[in-house]
């Protein structure tokens, strides 16, 4: 009967779900993101994203073109309008990453804390390897190693201090499997990988966590070499919810690796072969190796294994110490 109705509790519903209108939805309110790059492409749906599930954002970017050239006030600004429009949290940044702490400094000094770094800004140098110059390769690596050390340099006392971080650092899928003219861009990418890596077992104690991707996505970067369809298809929208996902308190993975495009989302591991362990007993000759080739490099033998960690890859290498030919 209406008498028995519990009026006060439907009344608490209604309101949380006024106030949460999607129960379970993943939110960051009270946390600060820096998304680098955000101006324009991936990064700018990220910041999009971020605050639209409470976060406060730093959208940084340095407003150049795609390979690095210029700058501009205008393409972080646009985004910070766009989020505060739509009643959000936001400040722009327009400095270059390479100045990571000057990026770090404006989350602080806006919102007083440093949550969640989204290492997103880059730039590409595409040239055959034989017409690469030195400045190629190290406008390239400038942005990408150097500018998401320098950004999670800045970062990391402040989430080592309130023991709680997240990172996503951005690799490709060039920086795992290479790619024909891009010698320089795949080779930062991988260093992605490794940063992340080691920035993960570095933070385990301190409830920061660490991840990398490899996004793909039609953007500027990529409109040039895409059809409109294909555009479409590899929209940033596709990309953003996984990096909310990593960057949530709720997450607890780390040191992994996601390719993620166009709405599909794959871990990436390494693999490696049984291998085959030699005598030390008597001298190793690259004969020895040749007429072993066909079992180093068999994963199908059932004795491949995925390696997650250093140690991990040294027991292989230990466990062959005491192998002895004893044989006559
Ligand atoms: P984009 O060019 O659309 O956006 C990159 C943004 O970074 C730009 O707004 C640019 O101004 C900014 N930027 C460049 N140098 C900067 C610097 N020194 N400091 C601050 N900001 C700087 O590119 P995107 O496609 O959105 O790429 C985003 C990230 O994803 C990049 O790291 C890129 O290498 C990576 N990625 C993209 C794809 C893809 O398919 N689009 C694939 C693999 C990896």
């Amino acid at each position: 009967s209406l008498a028995d109705t519990d009026w006060i509790g439907l009344l608490e519903k209604a309101r949380s779900l006024r106030e949460n209108p999607n129960p379970g939805e993943l939110r960051f309110d009270g946390r600060v993101a820096l998304v680098t790059g955000a101006g324009n492409g991936i990064g700018r749906i990220y910041a999009l994203l971020l605050a639209k599930l409470g976060a406060s954002v730093v959208v940084n970017d340095l407003g150049g073109s795609h390979t690095g050239v210029g700058g501009a006030h205008a393409a972080a600004d646009k985004v910070v309008d766009e989020i505060r429009a739509a009643g959000g949290k936001a400040v722009a940044n327009y400095d270059s990453v390479e100045d990571g702490d000057k990026l770090v400094d404006t989350a602080i000094k806006a919102f007083g804390r440093i949550d969640i770094v989204v290492n997103n800004a880059g730039i590409l140098r595409d040239k055959s390897f034989a017409r690469m110059t030195d400045a190629d390769w190290d406008l390239v690596h400038r942005v990408h190693v150097r500018g998401t050390y320098k950004v999670t340099k800045a970062a990391w006392p402040h989430m080592l201090k309130q023991k709680y971080g997240r990172i996503i650092n951005t690799a490709s899928a060039v920086g795992l499997y290479g790619n024909f003219g891009q010698a320089n861009y795949s080779a930062a990418k991988a260093a992605m990988v490794a940063f992340s890596n080691t920035l993960a077992l570095e933070g385990r104690k301190s409830n920061i966590i660490a991840n990398t991707i490899a996004p793909n996505a039609g953007t500027r970067m990529t409109a040039t070499v895409m059809p409109p369809e294909m555009v479409e298809a590899l929209k940033p929208d596709y990309v953003a919810p996984l990096v909310a996902f990593l960057g949530h308190e709720s997450c607890k993975e780390t040191g992994s690796i996601f390719e993620v495009g166009s709405g599909w989302i794959a871990k990436v591991r390494w693999q490696r072969t049984g291998g085959v362990g030699f005598p030390i007993n008597r001298p190793l000759l690259p004969e020895h190796i040749a007429s072993r080739w066909a079992e180093i490099t068999n994963f199908n033998d059932g004795r491949a294994t995925h390696p997650i960690s250093t140690q991990d890859s040294f027991a292989a290498v230990q466990a062959n110490f005491d192998n002895k030919d004893t044989g006559a």
